[in-house]
């Protein structure tokens, strides 16, 4: 199996990663923004607010709660707790319950379904947010209750990890967000869910050296803006991605070729009797083959890059090739795609397990064949006019049989 490629961490990083990579670049550098003049001590206000704004405006509102919390959390940790290694009792609490909730608060958002901003769970989600702040004040005014005991518990002196200014809990709470983050990201991708993960990142970096500062309120900032830039290019990715295969979607093919110039090769591709492929297996078992069908296109070498035209057809285009160089890329796709099978489940498959699995039974394999209609442009050509013409080319490959690439 190939592993993950240069897109999926492109997908990964971009843009809160390299938001909160930039922010450590500055903190290393010793360039604060409190040692700019002026404009300093709003710089964070007007990331949370514009934060905010671009997630109510693309109706995230998990995102406009998590930039509450790293707003509240910098606030708290400054008003409070401000190098807190220096401190005792009420502003220690502060900042060991904070460092608890803040990433706890983040995984929970992350993990939560998206509903509606005007709604009872938006009020039950910033009441429990806006909550943390009197308990965490009740904890600070008690530092010897058990609770703040508890919270304020450091591993001991000379064990490994000893020496981090963290207390245990928040340890754990930090350990425990970004690894369930990570299986977050992994599993269902999107750049809001790497936001939130960058955030936590973000979140460790500005606690972990246990002096809540200007670089701190920064690497919060950072957690903030990154959300915000994820919420846009989340929206970028539902206009120009297909959502079900994941492959560059019609309106980003139109951009392409209106900014190309030939020479070009255009290849159509569409899933043969495709029809009735759908009415045999089942629309769901149809759009496993198209998953599967786009996921090979997007492997084609020589250049190519596939493209949803959509529904059950595909454009592959090849910048600066003549057709004869895609062809034999092409060819080998559409032998790939013929050779790719989807393994159904027999739907009389009985509940519990047979002593002996009748062969041909339990298991069924389906695979689909494509045509594939491939014309070229020379320089000066028009792109989209490439387009048309290989459309006629796969309408040649429809007519001669299907399973075969025309020019
Ligand atoms: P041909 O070999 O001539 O291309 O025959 P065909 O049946 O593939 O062509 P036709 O254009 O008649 O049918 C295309 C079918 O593709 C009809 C439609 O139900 C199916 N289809 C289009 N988009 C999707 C989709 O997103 N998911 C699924 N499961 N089916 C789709
Ligand atoms: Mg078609
Ligand atoms: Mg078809």
């Amino acid at each position: 199996m190939k592993g993950p490629g240069w897109r999926t961490w492109a997908a990964l990083i971009l843009p809160s990663g390299l938001v909160v990579a930039l922010c450590a670049g500055l903190v290393t550098a010793g360039v604060l923004p409190g040692t700019l003049p002026g404009s300093a001590p709003w710089y964070p206000y007007v990331i949370w607010i514009s934060s905010a704004l671009l997630a109510w405006r693309f109706n995230r509102p998990r995102v406009i709660f998590a930039v509450l919390a790293l707003a509240l959390a910098d606030r708290l940790l400054l008003a409070f707790a401000p190098g807190s290694q220096a401190l005792s009792g009420g502003g220690r609490i502060v900042f060991d319950a904070t460092a608890f909730l803040l990433p706890s608060d983040l995984a929970i958002l992350a993990f939560l379904r998206e509903r509606g901003l005007v709604s009872r769970w938006t009020a039950a989600v910033v009441g429990a947010l806006l909550a943390q702040i009197p308990a965490v004040f009740l904890l600070g005014s008690a530092p010897d209750c058990r609770m703040a005991a508890a919270l304020s518990h450091r591993f001991p002196e000379g064990s490994p990890l000893g020496s981090l200014a963290l207390p245990t809990p928040a340890v754990a709470a930090f350990a425990l967000a970004i690894t369930a983050l990570a299986v977050l990201v992994a599993a269902r991708r999107g750049a809001v869910n790497a936001g939130f993960l960058w955030a936590a990142v973000a979140a460790l970096l500005a606690l972990a050296p246990g002096t809540p500062d200007s670089a701190s309120t920064l690497y919060l900032a950072a957690g903030a803006l990154g959300l915000g830039l994820s919420v846009v290019e989340a929206g970028h990715a539902m206009a120009f991605k297909d959502d079900l295969t994941g492959l560059a979607a019609r309106r980003a093919l139109n951009e392409t070729l209106d900014r190309m110039e030939g020479p070009l090769a255009v290849a159509m591709v569409d899933v043969d009797h495709f029809k009735t492929f759908n009415d045999r297996y089942g629309h769901d078992v149809g759009d496993q083959v198209l998953k599967l069908v786009a996921a090979r296109l997007a492997e084609v070498g020589g250049g190519g890059t596939a493209y949803r035209y959509g529904g059950e057809e595909f454009a592959v285009i090849f910048p600066g090739s003549a057709a004869r160089d895609a062809a034999p890329h092409l060819e080998t796709v559409r032998r790939a795609i013929a050779e790719s099978g989807l393994t159904l489940r027999a739907q009389d498959r009985p509940e519990a397990k047979p002593a002996r699995p009748k062969a041909g039974r339990a298991k069924r394999r389906v695979s689909v064949t494509v045509s594939v209609g491939l014309a070229e442009g020379a320089a000066g050509a028009d792109p989209k006019a490439v387009l048309q013409a290989s459309d006629r080319a796969l309408y040649r490959a429809k007519e001669q049989g299907r399973n075969r690439l025309c020019r």
